[in-house]
């Protein structure tokens, strides 16, 4: 078992997986945000990427009609030159041709025969005709002022002033065919002066050239409509179109075909946007611009879808072009790419979640290691203290035990005479001092033996100190079998002895002290070789006398003098004194 402040700090260690788990949950709550953060962040990227990329495709898509247009009008000049020229060579051919074929005939029949021919031959949406004039400027066919054919108009004026019949004249004299631009009104409109330009190709046979003239108005007008069916059929990816709209604000060129002819210029979207005008508007600006609103129908569902178009002006023709990109269609492809990014998302997260998870789950299990070989290493610690406390308890009480048997036995000493294991003489005046009080108090009977070996010098000086030694002992073993457990005896000194008989008269105390002595007289210490060594003691007797004895110092000194009797009178004996 382990102690409180063990088991905390292990709790403390066991704590460790579940910090792991908060730290586990927290990094990988940090990465998976932090994931989800950039997944938005990329999402917005792409949304921002794919709606510019659509508007880079509309802007094309617009830039490349307009490039069209300009090219187009550029070209309008050359084309008319290229076109009036080939119609005039066209009735030169023919007036040749008839020319040729009716030689025979009379002059006036062949002119005729060519003026009727060519009268009615009409060209370029029926707006072309040929006419005649003689080189002096006498005109011989002009099929739509029929009035003025066979006046002279070599001096006619154009509205600017040119004389164009003496210029063209002029021309065929020179190089005999030539182009020549001039100005008119229009029968319909005679305030406006419109710019004409006219071919013609001298005729040998009569001396005439041959002509025709074109508004260049008018090719524009044709080529315009010839632009917008063009245009009108532009289509590109899923939803493009282009629409074009004047500066009036009517639609020429629309993917809803009734909307073609139609002023627009008051359209408003659900929020207010003022459609056509913000088209115009867009137009004006010198590189076009971009426009939000709510387009009138996307062609994939035919409703109306919010949109961004872009519209640049086409400003000689006062056009305003333009293409849009819906919104939803862009949603679609950022719809498909979110998808893809969730799903890349999806596998990092669980890629993250599950590193963690392992991560986590081998951390778990290590630090479960870790405390468990903690644990088992405070056991074993605490196992070695156990076994080193206990080792050090035994060491202590084997001391203790050491020291108390010590300490008994120097107290045994201090009380017990060292060659005879007796009590001493201080042990004697100890005790008998107790013993006195006792009896005196129970007023009991209390003897005193004073015992001396005789002669003992006489041992010492015969077989030596040594076995004068054993002769003591032998005496003191003899005393000490003998007597009462409650008898205390001593050794005095030298080869005297005291014995206290408690509860013991002198008559008792004088009779064990026969005893004694007889005994000691039947004593035989072995010597060498055999030999027996035999001794005698002298005993004095004395008891206590209740009425004299205030002390049992007075005791021992009676038994003493009784001793000096019992030596004094020959020895071997007990004498008792009261
Ligand atoms: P008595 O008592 O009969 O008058 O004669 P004694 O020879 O015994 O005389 P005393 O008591 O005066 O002599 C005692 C002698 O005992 C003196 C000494 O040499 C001897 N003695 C004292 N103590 C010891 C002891 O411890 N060992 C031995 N071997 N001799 C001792
Ligand atoms: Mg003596
Ligand atoms: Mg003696």
């Amino acid at each position: 078992m382990l102690n409180k402040e063990e088991q905390k700090i292990l709790n403390y260690i066991q704590m460790l997986p579940i910090l792991i788990i908060v730290f586990s949950i927290i990094v990988t709550y940090i990465i998976i945000s932090d994931n989800n953060l950039k997944f938005e962040h990329e999402i917005k990227k792409i949304q921002i990427e794919s709606i510019n990329q659509k508007k880079d495709i509309i802007k094309s898509e617009v830039k490349r009609v307009y490039e069209f247009i300009k090219d187009e009008e550029s070209e309008t000049i050359d084309r008319i030159m290229l076109n009036i020229k080939v119609q005039v060579y066209e009735a030169h051919t023919i007036a040749t041709s008839i020319y040729k074929n009716n030689k025979n005939k009379e002059k006036s029949e062949i002119i005729k025969l060519i003026k009727d021919t060519l009268r009615d031959i009409r060209f370029n949406d029926k707006r072309g005709y040929f006419f005649i004039y003689e080189t002096s400027g006498k005109n011989i066919l002009h099929p739509i002022q029929t009035k003025i054919e066979g006046k002279n108009l070599i001096d006619f004026k154009d509205t600017k002033g040119t004389y164009v019949i003496r210029e063209l004249s002029n021309i065929i004299k020179d190089t005999r065919e030539g182009f020549l631009t001039w100005w008119w009104t229009k029968p319909k409109n005679k305030n406006t002066e419109y710019q004409k330009i006219g071919f013609v190709k001298h005729f040998g046979p009569y001396d005439w050239f041959i002509g025709t003239g074109e508004y260049v108005e008018d090719y524009k007008k044709v080529l315009k409509q010839s632009i917008l069916r063009k245009i009108n059929k532009i289509r590109y990816g899923k939803n493009g179109y282009i629409f074009v709209s004047n500066e009036k604000g009517v639609n020429l060129s629309h993917y809803n075909k009734e909307n073609i002819g139609k002023n627009r210029i008051n359209l408003k979207d659900a929020n207010g946007v003022m459609i056509t005008q913000e088209i115009i508007k867009a137009a004006q600006k010198k590189d076009g611009g971009f426009i939000s609103y709510i387009g009138t129908i996307k062609p994939t569902t035919g409703k109306a879808s919010e949109k961004i178009s872009y519209v640049k002006g086409y400003k000689s023709w006062k056009w305003a072009i333009g293409s849009g990109v819906y919104l939803s269609d862009i949603d679609e492809v950022i719809l498909k790419e979110r998808k893809k990014l969730e799903e890349k998302n999806e596998a990092q997260i669980i890629t993250i979640f599950m590193t963690s998870l392992i991560v986590f789950i081998v951390l778990f299990f290590l630090s479960i290691l870790f405390t468990d070989i903690i644990k088992r290493k405070f056991l074993l610690y605490r196992n070695k203290i156990e076994e080193k406390t206990k080792e050090l308890e035994k060491t202590n009480k084997t001391l203790e035990d050491k020291v108390e048997e010590r300490t008994k036995a120097l107290k045994e000493l201090s009380i017990r005479d060292p060659l005879t294991n007796l009590y001493n003489r201080r042990y004697l005046t100890e005790v008998s001092q107790k013993l006195f009080l006792l009896s005196k108090r129970n007023n009991t009977s209390l003897s005193v033996l004073m015992i001396d070996i005789d002669k003992f010098k006489n041992v010492n000086d015969t077989y030596g100190h040594d076995i004068g030694d054993k002769v003591i002992k032998l005496l003191a073993e003899k005393l000490m079998h003998d007597l009462r457990s409650c008898d205390v005896v001593s050794r005095l000194g030298g080869e005297e002895f005291a014995i206290i008989f408690p509860d013991t008269n002198i008559e008792q105390a004088k009779y064990k002290a026969e005893t004694i002595r007889k005994e000691v007289e039947s004593l035989k210490l072995d010597l060498i070789d055999s030999k027996k060594l035999s001794f005698t003691i002298s005993i004095g007797v004395s008891s206590l006398d209740h009425k004299k004895d205030s002390d049992f110092e007075l005791i021992l000194k009676r038994s003493d003098e009784a001793l000096y009797e019992a030596k004094k009178s020959g020895r071997n004996k007990v004498i008792g004194k009261i």
